[in-house]
């Protein structure tokens, strides 16, 4: 059987996430790139999309702050198929309050098998990537088969 894809058309739908200690990195990645940004479909958390708004005058819908929620609402957006990839500048420093919602987040993000650049070289790589002036069918991985119990004997 074939495997179930996502069509992620030639516009994209990008989230971008920033932890407070990279921000600056996020900003200037995204000054450096605001051309080819502004060609696709952005999001961003709370903070981290206001910055983008107001400091390169993106188009951006805003989630609420990560910390209340808004990196849950990304990982909606990818079950959903709302959001094709995301770029998040995450702490490797730093516990953040909302831990589990970054770990939800990169876990979500691997099960649907979703792009998602944790720094700033790898955003390099995927946002020259010839992929992104393109369609695209991502594969699902099919996790179902390892999620169905095996019938358990009668009691
Ligand atoms: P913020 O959230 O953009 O509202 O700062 C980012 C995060 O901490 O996940």
């Amino acid at each position: 059987m074939p495997a179930e894809t996502i069509r992620m058309a030639r516009r994209k739908r990008i989230a971008l996430i920033a932890h407070d200690n990279r921000k600056t990195d996020l900003l200037d990645w995204a000054r450096y790139n605001r051309g080819t940004l502004g060609r696709h479909e952005l999001f961003a958390t709370g903070t981290t999309g206001s910055l983008l708004a107001s400091e390169l005058a993106l188009e951006i819908t805003r989630f609420e702050s990560g910390p209340l929620g808004g990196d849950q609402q990304v990982g909606a957006g990818i079950v959903e198929g709302r959001v094709d990839f995301v770029i998040f500048f995450w702490d490797p420093l730093e516990p953040q309050p909302h831990d589990v919602d970054v770990k939800a987040l990169l876990r979500i993000a691997v099960v649907y098998n979703t792009p998602i650049a944790c720094n700033r070289a790898t955003a390099d790589f995927v946002l020259s990537s010839p992929l992104m002036e393109q369609e695209y069918a991502r594969q699902l991985v099919d996790f179902g088969s390892r999620l169905r119990r095996p019938s358990l004997p009668d009691a």
